[in-house]
């Protein structure tokens, strides 16, 4: 059965060869499956006809019956139209074609009963509908349309009229062929308890629901379904590592217990003790560790990290961390060594720009074991960097890396693969983590270290600037340091390098007597490397930069964040740059410069901002404005691919899925249940690599 939906597209009647390389090329639908899943992304009501009286300027779309009383061609040239006067029987309205006007001159005819759907437009005290739908009354549009879907396109496709009802008119041939061919993709249990609509009235109610009520049993059915076995692809993936990597056992202590009775810093937060116990529950469990530690920015992971590495270290291995930018890795190398001398444990850092000489000093120190923690950047990965014995993997502000990045790490310990900490600052809404983590375990530090402020978050226009200015002049005379930044979108680099520069000439004529540091992409490390060291000597006072800045940097003394054009920036960067201040003891402010005129949307990310200090709830805000393709870091991963699921809004469904998936897997790891056999070949249809296994085949 399944190769009937691999049919090519090409065979399909009313498709052809032309059509089927269009449908290839600009939907990448290639086969019967690909075209049943090119799901309507929204749906029309045409279940009420309107009279024309009714008509207001509010409605997007309305559908009439009635007849044509008189055509007429006016103007000439690129004014030409085709002008045809539509009455219900009470009033009249003009149906008007700009282009295909011989197409529709021939179409559509005097005296005909008509069904007219199309977007009523106003035009002096009347009504038009420019290229409307016009079809002739039959048995089967006589009570309405329905519920009427509507399928995504491309310009090309409009542009030689292969539009949403000639896909419609596809999909409606397919589905009346495919009828006896579906086969049911979820296992009878699961459909009864929540009581699903089986596979194939879910595909033919999204198409073509017959009420409100189907469609919405449709698409749960088939969110369901994706999300089902997204999580069920996971939780397998957790179950094979489980069971076939081992990892060292680590249950020695003594550093550990040193380092807390003479070298702690301050006392811990419940949440940094709570992560700590669940990372080092796994330390010793004698399986492979692989854990994301997710905080807020300033919520002390750093510690977090220090502590696991004594772990490890305490159990005779070495630690690396990988960073994604070479500030980072500086500034986690200095952070770690202030704990790693105390202890008396060798650390080194390791970039791109780290001289030759040093490189095989390190080199030589790690395979001989003597050296217990090197940072780095991804240079850490490179062939000739070959530990002695690496336990423990950290690597911080995971979104920059690939996963395949990450098993480079994982291959740095031939005999055993070392446990993996992977660390963000990113807060990731929960069903987002679900998904793009679900074969990491989580944990969350929830709690800031006491005696934080928190930032106050000011919305100014650009029109106030010189109050923006009288105050930050204050904030300087009580000895604070200032970060002003600007946005960089990379399409339009060389425009933000000069907003930057203009911004650096206004700063430096506003403040003639204040040392000011500038920091950008575009400088070379050492550069950066000097500026940056400025700044946090307090040699300089104000650091103008762009997001260069944004992972990472701490300077406690650093006490207000001024974001030009802030409705520039999405809400987690937003909430990212905001983090650089709030490290110290003193009032920290946030002030989001911007234009009178915003966006809807943009409006709603400044408000945000200004309103909570909450990174998930950000996340969760802007998880719903962007949907998660564009939120940071998500890009590279596959698993975001959805047919169907949104994960901003269906977050009730994932969780139903995942628990369905967890109890399935609990009893039946190896699926070899009679009752989850359609899971078995479902899963079996597709490799382990494919992202979704919902997908028919
Ligand atoms: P992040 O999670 O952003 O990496 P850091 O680890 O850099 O946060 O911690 C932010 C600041 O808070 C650092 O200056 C650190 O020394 C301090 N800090 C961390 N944990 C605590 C704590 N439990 N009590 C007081 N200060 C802490
Ligand atoms: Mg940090």
């Amino acid at each position: 059965m399944a190769g009937f939906f691999s049919t090519p597209i090409e065979y399909l009647k009313g498709v052809g060869p032309q059509r089927a390389a269009l449908l290839n090329k600009e939907l990448g639908i290639f086969n019967y499956a690909d075209l049943i899943q090119h799901y309507p992304y929204r749906y029309e009501d045409r279940t009420k006809f309107y009279t024309i009286r009714e008509l207001s300027e509010e409605m997007s779309f309305v559908q009439l019956k009635g007849t044509i009383k008189k055509k007429e061609l006016i103007g000439g040239g690129t004014k030409k139209r085709l002008v045809a006067h539509f009455t219900d029987g009470l009033d009249e309205i003009e149906l008007i074609w700009f282009q295909g006007i011989n197409w529709a001159n021939e179409k559509v005819r005097i005296g005909v009963d008509y069904i007219v759907f199309g977007r009523p437009a106003k035009y002096g005290s009347r009504f038009n509908i420019a290229h409307p739908e016009v079809e002739p009354v039959s048995e089967t549009n006589a009570k309405g349309a329905g519920i009427y879907p509507v399928y995504s396109l491309t310009e090309k496709l409009r542009s030689v009229y292969l539009d949403s009802r000639i896909l419609l008119k596809l999909v409606r041939e397919l589905l009346a062929i495919s009828k006896e061919k579906f086969r049911e993709t979820l296992p009878e249990n699961i459909i009864r308890k929540l009581n699903l609509f089986d596979k194939r009235s879910a595909l033919l109610n999204i198409h073509f629901p017959g009420s409100y009520e189907e469609l919405s049993r449709a698409q749960y059915r088939l969110k369901f379904e994706e999300l089902f076995y997204i999580q069920l692809r996971l939780l397998t993936l957790k179950v094979i590592r489980k069971e076939k990597f081992k990892g060292t056992l680590f249950n020695d202590t003594a550093l550990l217990t040193r380092f807390y009775n003479e070298h702690l810093p301050f006392p811990l937060t419940t949440a940094q003790k709570r992560v700590i116990r669940e990372i080092y529950s796994d330390l010793k469990s004698g399986q492979q560790m692989n854990r994301l530690l997710q905080g807020d920015v300033g919520s002390g992971k750093t510690i977090v990290a220090f502590i696991t590495a004594l772990i490890a270290i305490g159990g005779n291995t070495q630690c690396a961390l990988m960073a994604p930018t070479e500030i980072l890795s500086h500034q986690h190398y200095n952070n770690l060594k202030k704990y790693a001398d105390k202890m008396d444990l060798s650390i080194r850092l390791l970039t791109g720009s780290t001289k030759k000489s040093e490189r095989n000093e390190i080199h030589e120190q790690l395979q001989a074991g003597d050296l217990k923690i090197l940072i780095g950047t991804h240079a850490l990965l490179e062939e000739e960097v070959r530990f002695s014995n690496l336990g423990l993997a950290i690597i911080d502000e995971q979104h920059r890396f690939g996963v395949a990045q990450r098993s480079r790490l994982w291959e740095k310990n031939p005999s055993v693969v070392p446990h993996v900490l992977v660390m963000t600052a990113t807060p990731i809404p929960r069903t987002l983590a679900m998904t793009l983590y679900g074969d990491l375990d989580i944990s969350v530090i929830d709690e800031l270290p006491p005696g934080r402020k928190p930032i106050k978050t000011i919305h100014k226009f650009d029109a106030h600037r010189l109050e923006v200015n009288g105050f930050l002049r204050k904030q300087l005379e009580e000895g604070r340091q200032l970060y002003i930044v600007y946005p960089l979108i990379e399409e339009s680099e060389k425009l933000d390098l000069k907003d930057l520069m203009d911004g650096y000439e206004s700063v430096c004529r506003a403040f003639p007597d204040v040392p000011v540091s500038i920091l950008h992409g575009k400088m070379k490390p050492d550069a950066k490397e000097f500026e940056m060291k400025r700044f946090i000597r307090n040699e300089t006072k104000i650091l103008v930069a762009t997001t260069v800045i944004e992972v990472g940097v701490d300077v406690p003394n650093a006490s207000v964040m001024v974001i030009e054009n802030a409705e520039r920036f999405g809400l987690s960067q937003l909430h990212q740059l905001r983090g650089r201040v709030g490290r110290g003891a003193s009032q920290s402010y946030c002030i989001l410069m911007s234009d009178y005129k915003l966006t809807a949307e943009a409006k709603t990310r400044i408000e945000t901002m200004v309103r909570t200090n909450d990174g998930f709830e950000i996340a969760e805000t802007d998880l719903k404005l962007r949907g998660p393709g564009d939120l940071l870091g998500t890009q590279q991963s596959g698993v975001l691919d959805l047919l169907i699921a949104d994960l901003g809004k269906d977050g009730k469904i994932l969780q139903t899925a995942k628990e369905m998936a967890a109890q399935l897997l609990q009893e039946d790891p190896h699926l070899e249940m009679p009752k989850n056999r359609v899971v078995k070949v479902q899963v079996d249809s597709m490799s382990i690599n494919s992202l979704n296994w919902s997908r028919i085949s």
